[in-house]
Order: structure tokens, then sequence, then C-alpha cells
């Protein structure tokens, strides 16, 4: 019977997640959930002074509004616990323990200006990068003496001599010659692990099957087979690895923090919603095998395949996520808009949350629904609907003072205070008559400056719908306000 396939994202989480974090994750996710399996959350905190418990807790926050809901792993525990790597320490000593038991590992005794000075060494004399293997068979009397002196060893893996290969699930057969891979340290000198060891003795006791991870560790995965060997497994039980194409930014760079990758809470704070950033991210570089622009988490996850992931970089597009998002918008119920919407008001300060109030946004959020591609949006838009007065944009302020648009609301102001039926139908009927039809005025020259002196901004939801919400007091006060 095939192994049940048991995925893991395990970031260092020394910041908020980054896009390539959570490509990583939502692959992860969209695998294990594919075939019945498990996803694995880990925390990769063995450097607890850049990883800190503030980022860990943003992390799985990140993970819960994404919707990559994980199996094994921070809040929902697991079998193979702990899954943070911070409280794994002993299970790591004791492993390095006992590939020095067995011969896998020797402690080296170098310290750092000694091996910076023999790198240099090897500079000059054009030789390969690396540790030279120095300390690989050192004497009883030699070992007396390092101790003796007070250094303190780090533990190091041999690397025997020859080729790791293994098929890449992406990018097919991949060798690395052990010359270019040096015995590498898995221990400091103060006992903490390094990656290599941490990341490897995991990915076994976790019996994780599949490896999906960003390129950029590629070179280390000779090292951790190593690691596996050492462990004592069997190579038909190693994970399968699928190293996943850079994603790339805009200027084909890889994409970094100098070329605009943002962390994800930057898109969150913009009002990107997380079922947008997952579709957009799917299909950056995995194909369902059409060239659909939308899919929803049900459908990544029946369609997902690793076979299906592009092996080139994928270039990262700021528009086209945009466009997703406001396809995203667009699609959901007043209820969900609304629910999303709240939060984003509440924070810019246009509302506390009473129930008018929510009442009043309920009304408005469908005649911005159209128009938005980032929910962030909904502040400028629903503001006019909570102030007392607006403060007109400055761009418009010079449009509003010619006489043409004083004329205007003049005109404006005649035909609807003596309205006695206040809603969009009536008060647009109203202006009609008298600005388009009366004046053959053109309706943006007509409208215009109403809208301006109801919103302050020339870009608005639907202007009389707007007055309608806003209420005839109101409006024909802020014309009025806007008259010189
Ligand atoms: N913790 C590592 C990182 O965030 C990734 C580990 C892995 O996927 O193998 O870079
Ligand atoms: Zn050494």
């Amino acid at each position: 019977m095939a192994r049940e396939v048991r995925t893991r994202f395990a970031p260092s989480p020394t910041g908020d997640l980054h896009v390539g974090n959570i490509r990583t994750a939502l692959f992860d996710w969209a695998y294990a959930k594919h075939t019945d399996g498990k996803l694995i959350f880990r925390i990769e905190d063995t450097d607890r002074e850049r990883v800190t418990d503030e980022y860990i807790a943003r992390a799985v926050e990140t993970m819960r509004w994404l919707g990559l809901q994980w199996d094994e792993g921070p809040e929902v525990g697991g079998p193979y616990g702990p899954y943070l790597q911070s409280q794994r320490l002993a299970i790591y000593t004791e492993w390095a323990e006992r590939f020095l038991a067995q011969g896998d590992a020797y402690r080296c005794y170098c310290t750092p200006e000694e091996l910076e000075a023999r790198r240099e060494k090897q500079r000059e004399l054009n030789q390969a990068p690396g540790y030279d293997g120095q300390c690989r068979n050192l004497s009883e009397s030699e070992i007396s003496r390092f101790e003796a002196e007070g250094r303190k060893p780090t533990i190091r893996m041999r690397m025997p001599d020859g080729e790791t290969r293994f098929s890449d699930l992406i990018r097919g057969e991949v060798v690395f010659e052990h010359k270019y891979v040096p015995d590498f340290v898995l221990m400091r000198g103060d006992g903490s692990p390094l990656y290599t060891l941490a990341v490897a003795v995991d990915d076994v006791l976790m019996k994780v099957t599949h490896i999906l991870r960003g390129e950029d560790l590629l070179s280390s995965t000779p090292r951790q087979i190593r690691v596996y060997q050492a462990m004592g497994v069997k190579t038909e039980d190693f994970p399968f690895f699928a190293h996943l194409p850079f994603v790339m930014g805009q200027d084909n760079a890889k994409l970094s923090k100098r070329n605009g990758e943002v962390s994800i809470a930057w898109y969150r704070e913009e009002g990107f919603l997380p079922e947008a950033i997952c579709n957009y991210l799917a299909l950056l570089g995995w194909s369902p095998g059409d060239d659909r622009e939308n899919i929803s988490m049900e459908e990544l996850v029946q369609l997902f395949t690793v076979e299906r992931v592009n092996s080139s970089p994928a270039r990262f597009d700021m528009k086209k996520l945009e466009a997703i998002n406001g396809d995203k918008i667009r699609a959901l119920t007043l209820e969900d808009f609304l629910a999303r919407a709240l939060p984003f008001l509440v924070q810019a300060g246009v509302i506390k949350g009473a129930d008018k109030e929510v009442a009043l946004v309920k009304r408005a959020l469908p005649l911005i629904q159209e128009r938005i591609a980032r929910m962030k949006e909904v502040v400028p838009m629903l503001r006019f609907l909570f102030v007392d007065s607006v403060e007109i944009e400055l761009d418009s302020k010079g449009k509003m003072a010619e006489e043409s648009a004083q004329h205007v609301l003049e005109k404006t102001l005649g035909v609807l205070e003596p309205l006695d039926v206040w809603s969009h139908e009536s008060i647009e009927a109203a202006m009609r008559a008298a600005l388009i039809e009366e004046m053959g005025l053109k309706p943006r020259v007509a409208f215009g400056p109403v809208r301006i002196a109801i919103t302050g901004s020339h870009i608005s939801p639907p202007l009389f719908e707007s007055m309608e919400l806003l209420g005839k007091e109101s409006s024909l006060h802020r014309i009025r306000a806007a008259k010189i």
C-alpha cells in the first residue's frame, strides 16, 4: 500500500511571511489535500535571536487567515510533536551524539579564525571553498591538547567521496558531487543545532513523505540526504523532493524586498482577500492544464499535482493579482462583503461599529462592489457618509471655483429643495431635467461639481444613490457649503 502523503511547511519566521513562503505553504497544503494526506506545520526556530515569539504567532495567524489549515503543528498538536524546533533540542543532540558514536560525524576543534585563514588560502590557490577535513582523523593526543586549550568543538558530518543523486519531482534527476559538498557542521560549539541537522531529523521523525519548498534550498538537499543515511533511513524511504522555481519580481530579478516583495501583512492591510492571494499564487507557476485565471480553493485541491508545476521561474505581476482581487470582491455575498469591510472602516476611524452605522454601510456597499480592487478602498469611498462636512480634495478646488460649476450647484439646489420624495430616482430625474435637458450640459459637466460637493472627491460611489443615502438635509447642506 502506498504511504500516506505527509507534506510540511517549515518556515523560520524571522519576519512576516512573504509571497515566497505563502506559495510554498499553499502548494504543500494543496498537495496534502489533493492526496487526502496530511500537512505538517513546523516552526524552525532554532535561531531564537532572529525568530521571535511574535513572528511565530503572526505566521500561525497568517496561515489561518489564508485558510491553509494544517493537520499537525502549532495549536493543533499531533503525534510527532512538539512542532517547534526550539522545543526539540534534546532530540537533535541525541542524534548528533549517535552520529559521533557511529563514526558518521566527528568533533572539529578548528576556531573560526583558523577556518577563515584556511579559506583565505583556498581562495588564493583557487581551490574549491569549504572545510578541508583537517579534524577528520585527530589522534587522542591532539584531541586532549585541544580540550586542554578549552576549545569547544563543533560536530561535523563526514561526507564520503562520491556523489548524491536524487530525482526531484519538478527538476528531474539532480546530482551533487561531494567534492563540492564539504563536511558540514551539525552542532555548534555551544551545543545548538544547525538547520541541516534539525530539518533532516524532523522530516524523518515526522514521517514526511514530500518536501515541496523553494529552489533556494536545493543545494542543502545532499546534506539532508546524508543525515537520513546516518539515521539509518533506507533510500526507498527518503522523502520526495520538489523544489519550486523562484518567484521573480517585475524586473525579472528574484523576488526580494528590493523589487517589491513585501510581507503578506502588507497585502492584508491593502485589502487583498486571502482567496485572491491563493488564487493568484496557485496559478503562478502551476497550471491545471488550461489558461483559466480564476480558481477556487476547492478546485485547486481537486486539480493540484506536482507534475504540473512549471519548472521555470514565474513572474509576479501585481496588476494581475489586483484584477483577481477585484473579481473576488465582486463575487462576495453582501453579508461577506460587509464582514470584511467593517474592520477597514473601524480601523480607519470612519465608524465605531454602532448598529446604525453598520446598517448604512450595508446599504452603501452594493454601490461600490463593482468599483474597487482592494478592500481598503472602502475607506475613501464611504467616508463621506460618516462626516459632518466634507473637505473638497485639492485637485478639484479650482474646478469648483469656476463659474460653470457654481452655476450647476445653484441650479441643482433650486430643483432639489422642493423635492418631497428623496430617492435616487427622483433626484436623478430632477437634476437631469434641469441640467441636461434644460441647460444642455454634458453629464460630466452637470454632475461633476455636485459629486465633489457631496463626497469631496471626483471618485465616489454613484452620485444619486450617494445622495439618497446621505439624506436630503445633509446633501443640500453640502451643496450650499460648496457655493462661494
Ligand atoms: N526553515 C527553512 C526556511 O524558512 C525552510 C526549511 C525547508 O523547507 O526545508 O528557509
Ligand atoms: Zn576542524
